[in-house]
């Protein structure tokens, strides 16, 4: 067994590569090659911690394997992140675990490269101003990952803290852009090509009249039942891409639009697997509103997990252990 630490998993997995095989991912779960297998998200009763484990199989590659782990509010002060995750890859065809991988780093890539695919397939081609909402860990992510699939010149960011915000700015600046640190949530969406909400909001940060026709929105942060960033007239009105349906109706963004009974699944326009492998149509015109709902799938875990050891071979990093 191959066991790879955060640090090997970082210098590993560029945007761009975790870009490309989080895209075949998409589209082998739309050909009905991959299956996400029911979530388990857990509130433990201890350290007042959130558990989770991801897990799925993609036939066409082969890859099978979990992602375990979750949320410690208490990390921060023992220096460590809140968000804790490792992937356990098996071989598909024997069941013997072959790889143990530290995800921290590659969850975050991992959800700025399925939030790159929904704009590079989504997005006006012409968009060149991006709004982000919510300024933690997840938008640096965001940012580059955007930055490689649309020709983005200035951002515009909103967030409670101001010293998040600020930070946010600095790595936008270094990146040669223009950065607007905004006072309201109208003003980023306002202004924005594409936007991306990425906070753990439990209620409607975008109301619906705030979005200028042609926008087109990756909603990120809710990824849990209770989470909400946008107006569910928003996501009523929109043409909604998701990741994958069972998921957006219940910890998605989705999720509250369903129960105000305003979507269905038969309202949303496809998957974003869909619409890579050319199953249905994207976006239909300069001025409809277009929405990613980004709920994060194991086979997204995987197709990085699987990408950090294949690269770790090439690159001999990594340590083997006998198992
Ligand atoms: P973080 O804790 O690092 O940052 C969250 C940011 O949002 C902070 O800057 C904070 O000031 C701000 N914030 C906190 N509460 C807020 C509120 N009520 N309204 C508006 N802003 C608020 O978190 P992160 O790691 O950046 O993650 C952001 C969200 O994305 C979380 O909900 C996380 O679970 C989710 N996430 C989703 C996926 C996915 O695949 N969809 C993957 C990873 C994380």
């Amino acid at each position: 067994m191959i066991v790879i630490s955060e640090q090997d998993a970082r210098a590993l997995v560029s945007v761009e590569d975790a870009i490309a095989v989080v895209e075949n991912a998409f589209a082998a779960m739309a050909r009905q090659q991959a299956r996400n297998y029911p979530v388990v998200r857990e509130v433990l009763g201890y350290r007042d911690a959130v558990f989770g484990v991801k897990t799925g199989c993609d036939t066409a590659l082969p890859l099978l394997g979990l992602k375990a782990g979750g949320y410690w509010p208490g990390n921060l002060g023992a220096g460590l992140g809140n968000h804790q995750s490792s992937t356990l890859l098996f071989d598909p065809d024997t069941g013997r675990a072959s790889a143990l991988v530290s995800a921290n780093y590659l969850t975050a890539v991992r959800t700025g490269a399925a939030s790159a695919i929904a704009t590079r397939y989504l997005a006006r081609a012409d968009s060149s101003v991006l709004g982000i909402i919510g300024a933690g860990v997840q938008s640096q992510y965001q940012l580059r990952a955007t930055l490689a699939v649309r020709p983005i010149r200035s951002v515009h960011a909103w967030n409670p803290s101001a010293d998040n915000l600020a930070a946010l700015g600095r790595v936008v600046e270094q990146l040669g852009l223009a950065f607007t640190a905004e006072s309201s949530c109208e003003a980023v969406a306002g202004k924005a090509d594409v936007l991306i909400t990425v906070t753990p909001s439990k209620q409607a940060l975008v109301q619906a009249s705030w979005v200028r026709p042609g926008t087109h929105i990756n909603a990120m942060g809710a990824d849990t039942r209770g989470k909400q960033e946008l107006d569910p007239l928003l996501v009523a009105q929109a043409a909604v891409f998701v990741d994958e349906a069972a998921q957006a109706l219940t910890i998605g963004e989705c999720q509250h639009a369903f129960e105000a009974g305003l979507v269905t699944e038969r309202s949303f326009r496809g998957s974003i697997g869909e619409v890579i492998a050319g199953l249905c149509q994207g976006r239909r015109s300069a001025s409809e509103i277009t929405l990613f709902d980004g709920t994060g799938v194991a086979l997204q875990d995987l197709a990085v997990a699987d990408l950090a050891v294949r690269m770790a071979a090439r690159r001999q990093l990594g340590s083997v252990v006998a198992y």
